[in-house]
């Protein structure tokens, strides 16, 4: 069975793009935000920008060798162009390679690169596109790899894993990779109200907290807030850039089978999407990419009023489901994405997107 599931990857071709590729690519990801999800947030949340889209289709989320699939191996598939094993980040599950990721073939062309999350920077979706390990709980090794790639743009929690033991963090080998960030020419802040007071007009790291942000509930800024920070820098740059932005806490949510804190955390990822909709509709050069990696929680909407206000969810696993997951793309290239397709396929019409003359 595992064989004919390798001889499949091997033959899906995927044609070079024949219009004008986007300059700007922003992939939006909900993590473990199923249909349901994007459900719930049509029917009860105020600030919902999903019928803002014109394209949408499915993913497929299966990794290389489950057929639940967890954050490290469904961000490899979209980070790589290929399935992974679970919990390996953007290694060939057989051989253990690291296989180049989206940001990797940016950085050879110029371009500049993005990430803004809720949680970790270290942790597995974010991990992914800058990584390459065989578990996705090393962080420290993570936080390394971080410095080597040359990102524009990084914004979450996470510190602890960059700042060393007698400093209060976690390095155990006392790097202090804060201050590496800085000798290599970045700006650095420690908190939201210096990022804001700041405006930067350098690369720059912003971590906010030793590991994930507060919840969305918990802060008196949202994504959408970070995100727009994100884009004014990363607009400014002559070869467009690529960024990746996560809702990382949806899963927790749904993890946590907490409907209020599931809610919450669609309503702020929902601030980015907006955010990220605003600034591609005036530039026109810029792919939206909305997805999932996988679902939480095996939710279902089972009551509520017409207008959703009261709307009440349901929820069959405190863990992932194989469900599919929705895919939404507006701007140059969107068309591409629409139909049933395989998480490791949105990875590699990205690719193409990127370069015409990228081979798998
Ligand atoms: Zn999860």
């Amino acid at each position: 069975m595992k064989k004919f599931f390798f001889f499949l990857l091997v033959l899906v071709e995927i044609n070079a793009y024949s219009g004008q590729p986007p300059k700007n690519i922003v992939i939006l990801i909900g993590d473990g935000m199923g249909v349901n999800y994007v459900s719930a947030s049509v029917l009860s949340i105020k600030n919902d920008p999903f019928r803002r889209f014109t394209v949408s289709g499915f993913s497929v989320t299966c990794s290389a060798d489950k057929l639940v699939t967890e954050s490290a191996a469904g961000a490899t598939a979209f980070a790589t162009g290929y399935r992974t094993n679970n919990l390996l980040i953007s290694i060939h599950p057989e051989t253990k390679e690291p296989m180049l990721t989206l940001f990797e073939l940016a950085e050879k062309l110029n371009k500049a690169t993005g990430i803004v999350v809720t949680c970790s920077i270290t942790h597995a979706t974010p991990a992914a596109f800058v990584a390459h390990v065989e578990h996705r709980n090393m962080e420290l090794e993570i936080a390394k790899q971080f410095i080597n790639l040359d990102l524009d743009v990084v914004i979450g929690g996470g510190k602890k894993f960059l700042t060393p033991q007698s400093l209060g963090g976690d390095r155990v080998d006392e790097l202090n990779l804060i201050s590496k960030i800085i000798n290599n020419g970045y700006n650095y802040y420690d908190s939201y109200e210096k990022l804001k007071n700041n405006k930067p007009g350098n690369k720059f790291f912003a971590l906010f907290e030793p590991v994930g942000l507060p919840k969305a509930s918990g802060r008196d800024y949202s994504l959408g807030d970070l995100t727009k920070i994100a884009l004014d820098y990363l607009s400014k740059q002559p070869n467009g850039f690529i960024l990746m932005i996560e809702g990382s806490q949806i899963d927790w949510g749904g993890h946590a089978n907490n409907q209020d804190y599931l809610l919450s955390e669609m309503e702020d990822f929902n601030t980015a999407i907006n955010t990220v909709l605003d600034f591609a509709e005036k530039n026109g050069e810029t792919l939206v990419l909305v997805t999932a990696d996988h679902e939480t929680g095996g939710m279902n909407i089972t009551d509520g009023d017409v207008d959703g206000c009261d709307i009440e969810l349901k929820f069959s696993t405190k863990g992932h489901t194989a469900d599919m997951v929705p895919i939404f793309t507006k701007g140059p290239g969107e068309e591409e994405f629409s139909g049933v397709m395989d998480n490791y396929i949105i990875g590699r019409k990205l690719f193409k997107l990127l370069d015409s003359s990228y081979q798998f």
